[in-house]
C-alpha cells in the first residue's frame, strides 16, 4: 500500500488497518484480548494498557499527522498534560512555563505541583533574553501552548527549541489552538506535542479526549506512566475521534478562513475595543505567525468598547453562536473566558494575564460567515 506524504489523504488513510476489510475501523468492545506469550506488563492487552486495536490505529494517525515518531491517546486533553508533566519531571524538579496558559494547565501547576514537590516558574514567551535567569539546577522542561488561550499570543517558538536544547530541556507544547493543520511540532524540533483532542480534532463537540504525540522513547515513557494514573480513551470514543479526524483538514481550513473575515469585520466595528486574531496585521505577532502557521484557526477574542455590560448585552443578542465553553467544533460559541476556562484563576491572577470579565472568546465554527457576521452585527446594535 502507498504511504500517504500529504496531510490531507493522512487524515484519511493513515492508522487505517482494514481489519477483515472494514473500510472504518470498527469499535473493539473487548475488555481483555486472548494473550500469545506476552512477556511485558505494558504489553498485555487490556484497555487500560492503551494497546487496543482502537488505540493502534488512532495513534498511528495522530503521529502521522504531525510527521512524528509516536503518538498516545488519552481519555481527556488534561489526562495528556497532566500524565506527560508527571512523566517527564519527578520529586525536585522544576518546569518553565509560559506566563499565558490554559485554565486547567494553570490550576494543576500552582495548585497539585507543591503536594508533588514540583515547582514551576512563569515565564513571557516573547522576552528570550529573561528565560535564562529563572533556570534552576533541577529544571527539565520547558512548557507553551502554540496560541495561547484566550488571548491568542504566539510564543517565540523558535527561541523555545533553541534555548531547551542549549539547557538540554525536554519541550512540550499545547498545540491544540493550531490542530496538527496550522502547526506540527515535531517538524520544529519540539520533544512533545500535546492536545485536548476534544476541540479540532474530533471537531464534533461530542467527546472528550486528548493525545501525546512527539519522540518515541517519550512518549512511551508517558504511556506506562498512563498505564499505571488509567487516563485510558475508551474503544467507543477511540472510533469517534478516528471519524472526526478524517474531515480535520477540511474543517479547519474554512475555520481558518471564517475566523478571519470575521476578525476583520469586528476590528472595524465601531463597539469593538480590541480584537484579538495573530491572522490580523495589527497583532503583535503577526510577522511570527505567518512564518510558522498555515492558519490562525478558528479562536479569536475581543473587548467591547462598554465593556463587561455590553459583553453580556452581545451574548444575550447572539442568536446563531450558542453560549457555550470550549472550542474547535462545527458549530460557533462564544463564552467570558472569566466565567469558563478561566473561572478557577484569582481576579488577581486574570488581570495579570490580561482577561479582563468583558473579555469574549469566539471558536468560529463551519457555517456560513456572511451568516454568522450579519448576526453579530445586528446583535451590536442591539
Ligand atoms: N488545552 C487547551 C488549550 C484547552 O483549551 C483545553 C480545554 O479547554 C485543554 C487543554 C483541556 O482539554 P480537555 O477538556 O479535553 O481535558
Amino acid at each position: 500500500m502507498r504511504v500517504p506524504k500529504q496531510l490531507e489523504t493522512k487524515a484519511v488513510h493513515s492508522g487505517e488497518p482494514h481489519i477483515n476489510g472494514a473500510v472504518a475501523t470498527p469499535i473493539f468492545q473487548s475488555a481483555m484480548f486472548e494473550t500469545f506469550g506476552e512477556s511485558n506488563y505494558h504489553n498485555v492487552r487490556y484497555i487500560r494498557l492503551n494497546n487496543t486495536p482502537n488505540h493502534l490505529a488512532l495513534q498511528e494517525k495522530l503521529a502521522a499527522l504531525e510527521n512524528a515518531e509516536a503518538a498516545l491517546v488519552t481519555a481527556s486533553g488534561m489526562a495528556a498534560i497532566t500524565t506527560t508533566l508527571l512523566s517527564i519531571l519527578s520529586s525536585g524538579d522544576h518546569l518553565l512555563v509560559q506566563e499565558e496558559l490554559y485554565g486547567g494547565t494553570h490550576d494543576f501547576l500552582t495548585k497539585d505541583f507543591p503536594a508533588l514537590g514540583l515547582t514551576c516558574d512563569f515565564i513571557d514567551g516573547n522576552d528570550p533574553n529573561s528565560w535564562e535567569s529563572k533556570l534552576k539546577p533541577r529544571t527539565k522542561a520547558l512548557y507553551v501552548e502554540t496560541f495561547a488561550n484566550p488571548l491568542m499570543v504566539v510564543p517565540d517558538l523558535k527561541a523555545v527549541v533553541q534555548f531547551a536544547r542549549a539547557h538540554k530541556l525536554v519541550t512540550m507544547i499545547d498545540n491544540t489552538f493550531a490542530s496538527p493543520v496550522n502547526y506540527r511540532p515535531p517538524e520544529h524540533g519540539f520533544d512533545l506535542s500535546l492536545h485536548s483532542c476534544t476541540k479540532y480534532l474530533n471537531g464534533h463537540s461530542d467527546l472528550v479526549a486528548g493525545a501525546v504525540i512527539g519522540r518515541a522513547d517519550l512518549v512511551q515513557k508517558v504511556k506506562m506512566k498512563l498505564d499505571h494514573l488509567g487516563g485510558t480513551l475508551d474503544p467507543h470514543t477511540a472510533y469517534l475521534l478516528q471519524r472526526g479526524i478524517k474531515t480535520l483538514h477540511l474543517r479547519v481550513k474554512y475555520q481558518n478562513e471564517s475566523a478571519l473575515k470575521i476578525a476583520k469585520f469586528l476590528e472595524s466595528h465601531s463597539a469593538i475595543a480590541k480584537v484579538n486574531y495573530p491572522g490580523l496585521e495589527n497583532h503583535p505577532q503577526h510577522q511570527r505567525a505567518r512564518e510558522l502557521f498555515n492558519g490562525c484557526s478558528g479562536m479569536l477574542s475581543f473587548f467591547l468598547k462598554g465593556g463587561l455590560s455590553a459583553a453580556e448585552a452581545l451574548l444575550k443578542n447572539v442568536t446563531l453562536p450558542i453560549i457555550a465553553p470550549s472550542l474547535g467544533g462545527v458549530e460557533t460559541l462564544l463564552t467570558r473566558p472569566a466565567t469558563t476556562s478561566h473561572a478557577g484563576l484569582s481576579p488577581e491572577d486574570r488581570k495579570k494575564m490580561g482577561i479582563s470579565d468583558g473579555l469574549i472568546r469566539m471558536s468560529v465554527g463551519i457555517e456560513s460567515t456572511d451568516e454568522i457576521i450579519e448576526d453579530l452585527d445586528r446583535a451590536l446594535k442591539a
